[in-house]
This record gives structure tokens, sequence and C-alpha cells, in this order.
């Protein structure tokens, strides 16, 4: 019998109220049932909500290295579970176990950082422009945020979140992604067995059209941290907007490694491997498109088609595997809808292009590594992100070009230019729109310490990770305390 969830309010499992549920199932093996979960509405935001600003008070007045010291028991309590969360998490989303193994531990890594950092929740004190008085900003928490996560990152994305709001002192209701609820249940688990009170996290269970929607209207969140689609951030600036609410996005990306005549050929093939087919395309930071200079355009080609060509498919909890299958048949569809056009846009199609079947690949939603070669930088599979293990391979005559081309979408998540020359890595650096640059890297490989973001349609000026993180959670007080017994005005003429 697969387990039975329930929304978590106020430290309790509640079902939703409709008593609706739906079935959370294995991408690679539509026979194993993950857990069967809530589908709740805004009555139950409401209740979630409701438990989140009553336990608010009193997590707000606890001193801030306590709070980060429950969260460094509860990263410990990841470390212990590790490898059994890894798998869960590749039962429910797909991607190869090693990969999971990653998104745990950068679940662990941002948990010690937080521990670190409610040490370091750092004003800054600035001298008056009067005597015997002194100024200083300090951070205070907000509130209740709502946060809405994706499936592509099912613990590392809801644990960027929620150990940075909680630690500034916040209280949230968590939206998990439809498709990956389980990791973000075994994630909060830890949370409360280390000692975080009931309503400090919430968790409500069910689509963005009912769950998401009534977190963005509710006059008691104070912000929403989103990650996600372009499409649906778009939707929650406006209503957070309107409203007034801080709003923090992280959106998709369409991004390129460039690879120079001078580049380390077996190095960038290496790069464009893990970034193109790692989490079988479905990172936002995923490798779209390769650009290369024509000098090592052919010889570039034919390594990688060669290389994709052996990648292992299947199963993730298989070790040997070296990609999952895509996510739902849905994502599978779009996949291939998008492998359609490139053909209709004259792209070369050079490897893959289609599902795979047979065997124990008809039990879920396996797709070919597909590399499509001779693509024009203004089609679309050059342009639009399609988060599936696609790669638009482009010629370009030298620097100045790939940059330009790599520059030409409407997205700037993360970049990487792989060549021996300083100057023109420097250069790129320079020059890239995006928010993370790599040289001589793949375009994947955040760390945990780091701001990560984008620029253009990928977010909205904020960055999650890293201390920026806590910038997003925290609202700055300017304090002004006088000394000197007297009435000061700043601004008029005194004397
Ligand atoms: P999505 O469709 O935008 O969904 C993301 C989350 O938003 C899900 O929980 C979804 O709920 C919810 N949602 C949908 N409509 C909503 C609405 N009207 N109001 C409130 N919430 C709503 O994205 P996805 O397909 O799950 O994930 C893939 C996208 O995420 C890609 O574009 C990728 O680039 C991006 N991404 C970005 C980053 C980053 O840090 N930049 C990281 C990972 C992924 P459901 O459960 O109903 O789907
Ligand atoms: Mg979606």
């Amino acid at each position: 019998m697969a387990k039975e969830y329930a929304n978590l309010i106020n430290g309790k499992p509640v079902p939703a109220r409709s008593g609706k549920m739906y079935e959370n199932r294995n991408p690679a093996d539509q026979d194993d049932l993950v857990g069967v979960f809530p589908s709740s509405d805004a009555e139950d935001v409401n209740d979630a909500v409701a438990a989140a600003k009553a336990a608010y008070p009193e997590w707000r007045a606890l001193p801030a290295q306590a709070r980060g010291d429950i969260m460094r028991r509860a990263t410990e309590i990841l470390v212990k579970h590790k490898e059994e969360f890894a798998e869960l998490e590749t039962r429910e989303m797909g991607k190869v176990i090693k990969e999971t193994r990653g998104d745990v531990q950068e679940a662990i890594d941002t948990g010690f950082y937080a521990f670190g950092e409610s040490r370091r929740l750092w004003g800054t004190v600035a001298p008056s422009e009067l005597p015997n008085k002194m100024t200083y900003v300090t951070r205070q928490p907000m509130g209740v945020w709502g946060m809405i996560c994706p499936w592509n990152f099912p613990m590392a994305i809801p644990s960027w979140k929620l150990f940075p709001a909680l630690t500034c002192g916040n209280t949230a209701v968590i939206k998990p992604a439809t498709l990956t609820p389980a990791s973000v249940d075994a994630f909060v688990g830890a949370l409360h067995k280390a000692g975080v009170p009931e309503g400090v996290v919430n968790i409500v269970y069910g689509s963005g059209s009912k769950v998401g929607e009534a977190l963005l209207h509710h006059p008691d969140v104070c912000g929403v941290s989103f990650t996600g689609s372009s499409e649906v951030g778009k939707r929650i600036a406006e209503v957070t907007g309107k409203n007034l609410k801080r709003c923090s996005l992280e959106l998709g990306g369409k991004n390129a490694q460039l690879v120079l005549n001078d580049a380390d050929l077996d190095l960038a093939l290496e790069g464009v491997l893990w970034g193109a087919f790692g989490t079988t395309g479905q990172r936002c930071t995923a490798t779209s498109r390769l650009v290369v200079e024509a000098g090592v355009y052919d010889k570039m080609l034919e390594m990688v088609v060669e290389a994709a060509n052996k990648l292992n498919v299947g199963n993730g909890l298989d070790e040997t595997v070296e990609m999952g299958p895509l996510v739902s048949d849905g994502q599978r569809n779009t996949v291939h809808e998008y492998v359609e056009v490139g053909k209709k846009e004259g792209a070369k199609l050079v490897l893959g292009g289609e599902p795979l079947a047979g065997g124990d690949y008809d039990k879920g939603f396996f797709y070919k590594p597909t590399v499509f070669a001779d693509v024009t930088p203004d089609m679309r599979i050059a342009v639009e992100e399609i988060f599936g293990p696609v790669l638009s391979v482009i010629k370009v005559k030298g620097f100045d070009e790939g940059i330009k081309v790599l520059n030409s979408t409407r997205y700037g998540l993360s970049s990487a230019i792989y060549t021996k020359d300083v100057n023109r890595a420097m250069k790129a650096v320079e020059l890239i729109e995006a928010g993370i640059t790599y040289v001589n890297a793949p375009t994947i490989g955040a760390e945990c310490h780091m701001p990560f973001g984008g620029v253009k349609d990928t977010g909205n000026g904020h960055r999650e990770g890293g201390w920026t993180a806590y910038e997003i959670f925290s609202e700055l007080k300017t304090v002004y305390i006088d000394y000197s017994g007297g009435l000061q005005r700043a601004q008029i003429d005194n004397a």
C-alpha cells in the first residue's frame, strides 16, 4: 500500500477539506506508486496561513542563533537519511541516483550554511551627521512567506527557500510541485524532528491554479518566493505587485556553452554532455545550445554525437544509468513537439528525436538524447526553453558572433565559455548577459554559498543562494539613537 499523505498545518496532518487526493507515480515506472497526496484548494491555504501567522511572534522572538541551531540539527538528519531521501527523489522525479544524492547534498550544504549565517545577520553602522547620535541598520523578519516550488530539484530548491527564510525569523506555507511532493514532506519532516515549532512551516499540496493562486492572493502572506517558468513568474509578479508584496523569482533559461577554436575539446565535450543531458536536460541551467567557432565545429559536433549516442538511458535507481526519463508524459510531449518544430525549421537532426520504446522503456517517459546541427540563432529551438535532452548546435565565425548569438535569447541564467585565451575569457565574462558565467566548466554546477539567479526574463533581480537569499527574506530597519539630550534636527540649519 502506498503511503497516504496529508497537508501539514500547525504541525498536524490535515486532509484537504475537499477530501480529494491524487497519485504520485514514478516517471521511470508507472507501476510504482510513490504516494497519494491531497488536492487542496484555497480553504486549506487559509488554514495554513492562519497557522503560520499565529506561530510567527514566538518564532521571530527566538534569537537567530537558536533558530540557526535548529537548522543545524535538521541538516544532521538530512545527512543521516541522504541515501533514503535520494532514492525517494529518484522515484518521484526520475533523475539518476547520483544526481539526487547531489540534490540532497545541496540541501545539506544550504542547511549548514544557514547555521553559520544565523550568526552573521549583519547590519551596517554609519556615522551620524549630528554629534552625539548614532545610526545603524538592522535586519528584521517579515512575516508569513509563500513558497512555490518546481519539480526538478525536489529537495534542494525548497531548502534554498526554507533555510534562509526560517533563519531570518519568518514562518512559511510551502506548495510543492504537484509532481514531487514527497521530497518536500521528507525535508519538512527533518525540520520538525529538529525542533521547528508547530505552525512555523506548513505544507499545502495541490495545483498551482488552486493552491498557488490562493497563496499569491492571501492578504497575510508578506512575500512569495517562486522558482519555475517565466510565464507563471510573470503572473506571480503581477498579483504580488498589485498588493505591494515582495516577490523573488527564479525562472527559465536557454543556456549556451561557447567553444572557441583554441579550446580543450575533450574538456568541452565532458562539459556539454553533463550540461545538456544531466537531469535529462530538465535544469534551469541546462546547456540547451552549443555555440561552436567554425574551426572546430565539425570535430566538436562529431564528438558530441558519438558520446551522446552512448549514454545509458534507463531507471535512475540503477547506478549504471546516466540519464533518466522525463518527469511526465506531458513534459515528454513538449520535448517531442520541439523536435518536430526543429525539423520543420530546417535544423539537421543528427541524433535521437524520438521517445525510447520497448521493454522497460514502455513503463516510463523515456526519450533519446537528441542533437540538432546547423541550427541558426533565429530558430525557435535556438531561443525557447525546451527543458529536455535536446541540444541545438550553432556554428559561428568567431568570438564576437559567438557572444552575440549567446545573448540572443530572452533569458539570461547561465553560460559557459571554453577557451585557453584568458583575454577572451575575461571579455566574455564582461559581455555575456547572464547571471552566471563559467569559464572552462559547464553551465550547470552552482554552489550553495554563491548568489544564484539570472537577468532578463530569468528573474526580477533577486538572487537566492548565498548571503543574498538573506536579503530577500528580511526587511531593513534603520535606527537613529540620539544621546545628546536635546532636539537635534537633521537637514535644518541649526546655527
Ligand atoms: P511551472 O509550470 O512554472 O511551475 C512551477 C510551480 O508553480 C509549480 O509548483 C506549479 O504548480 C506552480 N504554478 C503554476 N501555475 C501557477 C499559478 N498560476 N499561480 C501560482 N503557482 C503556479 O514550472 P515547472 O514546469 O514546474 O518547472 C520548469 C520551469 O522552472 C522551467 O521554466 C525552469 O527553467 C524553471 N526553473 C527555474 C529555476 C531557477 O532557479 N531559475 C530552477 C528550476 C526550474 P503545479 O504543481 O500545478 O505544476
Ligand atoms: Mg508545470
